[in-house]
C-alpha cells in the first residue's frame, strides 16, 4: 500500500490496513483478505457493513435531495424527531452531526437551565472516566486527563465525581447549591466498559428530580439496541431529561441528536442553537430506516441474547487465564480487563486472528460487534480472541 499519510494530522496512530469493501460483519483489504469486525467502527455499523435497505435509501434521496437548510421545514426531519420522541418517551428533538456535538447542545441546555433558574454560575456533574467528545466543551467534561493535557484552560463549570457512587453526589448536593445538571454515560465506553448499577441510576433519577437538576444521559455508544436495550437507561427502569445519542443513529452515516423531555425540551427559543448540515433530509432519512430495521429486526432484543452468548463464551474460553482480571459488560458492549497495557494486541488481532478490536485505557479490550451478527460469527470473535491471548498465558507462566 503507497503510504499517502504524509498530508494527514497525526492525530491518530494507525494500523497498517486500509478496508476496500464490507459485508454484515465482515471486511475485505485490498489484498482481499477477509476480516471478522468485532467492533462495527467502534459502535457506528450496528447493522452490519453495506446493509442493503440503507444503501438503496442513501442513493434514492441523493437522486431527491440532500440539504435545504433549517430555514425551512423539512419533512424527514419531522418524521424522526417523532419516531425518536416516541421510541426514547421524549417530547423534542435537535438534530445535529456527531456525538460531541450532541452533547454539545445537552451543555447548552443545562446552561439555559441554570440561567432560568437564575443560579449565576452554574455546575453540571460529571464522572472520573467519562468521554463525551473532543470539542472544547465536551473535552473540559470527559475525565481523562491525558486527553486534556495541552488544551487548557478548559471550560469552567463541571465538578467531577466519582462513578457509580450516589454518596458522592449526595455530598456535592449539600456542598454545592450551583449544581443544575448530571452528564453521564449509563455504561462507560472509552473508560473501559463500565456498567452503572441499576439502583444508582435510580438514585440519581431520584436526586435529579428532588433537586431540579436535569438528568442528562449521554447514550452515544449505549444508545439504539446496543446494550440489549433501545437505550441502557431501560436498565435502570429510568427516563433521563436529555437524551444523547449519535453513533448508530446513521449505521455510518453522520447524524446526531440530543433529545429532551418536559421543561428540559421547551429551553430553547429561535437562534438560540443551531447547525448548518443538522437534520438535512439524507440523514434524518437514513436514521428513519435505522429505527424501522432495528424495530422490524427486534435488534435489541438480539443484541441482548448475543451480548450473554459472547460473555458466556469469553468466561468460559478465558477461565482462570492469568492475564485476566475481568470480563464484563451490558449486551454487545463487552470489555476484557487485563493486568498489563495491552494495546499492541489491536495490530496483533488483524495480523494473526484478522480480527478487529479495539483496546481502550490501555489495558481493557473493548468488543462492539455489529448487533446482526449470527451466532457463528460470535463464536468465532471468542475462538480468534482466546487464541489471540493464549500466547500471553504462557509467557506468564514461563
Ligand atoms: C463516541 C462518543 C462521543 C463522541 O462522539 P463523536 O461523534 O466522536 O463526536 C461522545 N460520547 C460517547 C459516550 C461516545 O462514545
Amino acid at each position: 500500500m503507497n503510504d499517502n499519510t504524509t498530508h494527514l494530522m497525526a492525530a491518530y496512530a494507525r494500523q497498517p490496513v486500509s478496508f476496500v469493501r464490507g459485508r454484515g460483519a465482515r471486511l475485505w483489504d485490498a489484498e482481499g483478505r477477509e476480516y471478522l469486525d468485532a467492533i462495527a467502527g467502534v459502535a457506528v455499523t450496528s447493522l452490519g457493513h453495506a446493509q442493503p435497505e440503507i444503501a438503496a435509501v442513501i442513493a434514492e434521496q441523493a437522486n431527491t435531495l440532500l440539504h435545504t437548510s433549517n430555514v425551512f421545514r423539512i419533512d424527514w426531519q419531522e418524521r424522526l424527531g417523532q419516531c425518536l420522541c416516541g421510541l426514547a418517551g421524549m417530547d423534542k428533538a435537535f438534530f445535529c452531526n456527531s456525538g460531541a456535538e450532541a452533547n454539545e447542545a445537552a451543555l447548552k441546555l443545562a446552561r439555559l437551565h441554570g440561567y432560568r433558574r437564575q443560579v449565576a454560575n452554574p455546575l453540571i456533574l460529571v464522572m472520573e472516566n467519562a468521554f463525551h467528545g473532543r470539542s472544547l466543551a465536551t473535552l473540559s467534561a470527559s475525565g481523562n486527563p491525558a486527553k486534556q493535557q495541552g488544551f487548557a484552560p478548559l471550560l469552567p463549570g463541571f465538578l467531577r465525581l466519582p462513578y457509580n457512587d450516589t454518596d458522592a453526589v449526595r455530598t456535592a448536593a449539600r456542598q454545592h447549591p450551583e449544581i443544575v445538571a448530571v452528564l453521564l454515560e449509563p455504561v462507560q465506553g472509552e473508560g473501559g466498559i463500565r456498567v452503572a448499577d441499576a439502583a444508582y441510576l435510580q438514585q440519581l433519577r431520584e436526586l435529579c428530580d428532588a433537586r431540579g437538576w436535569l438528568l442528562m444521559l449521554d447514550e452515544v455508544q449505549t444508545g439504539l439496541g446496543r446494550t440489549g436495550a433501545w437505550f441502557a437507561a431501560e436498565h435502570g427502569g429510568i427516563t433521563p431529561d436529555v437524551l444523547i445519542l449519535a453513533k448508530a443513529l446513521g449505521n455510518g452515516f453522520p447524524i446526531g441528536a440530543c433529545l429532551a423531555r418536559g421543561g428540559a425540551a421547551e429551553l430553547i427559543a429561535p437562534g438560540q442553537h443551531g447547525s448548518t448540515f443538522g437534520g438535512n433530509p439524507l440523514a434524518c432519512r437514513v436514521a428513519c430506516t435505522v429505527i424501522d430495521i432495528m424495530a422490524r429486526e427486534g435488534i435489541p432484543a438480539r443484541a441482548a441474547a448475543l451480548g450473554q452468548r459472547l460473555l458466556n463464551g469469553l468466561r468460559q474460553g478465558l477461565a482462570g487465564h492469568p492475564e485476566v482480571l475481568a470480563i464484563r459488560g451490558q449486551g454487545l458492549m463487552v470489555g476484557i480487563e487485563l493486568r498489563h497495557k495491552c494495546t499492541e494486541l489491536v495490530g496483533r488481532a488483524l495480523a494473526e486472528q484478522r480480527l478487529l478490536i479495539t483496546v481502550t485505557r490501555d489495558r481493557v479490550i473493548r468488543l462492539l460487534p455489529p448487533l446482526i451478527c449470527d451466532e457463528a460469527q460470535i463464536d468465532a470473535i471468542v475462538a480468534r480472541l482466546v487464541r489471540l491471548l493464549a500466547p500471553i498465558a504462557k509467557e506468564i507462566s514461563a
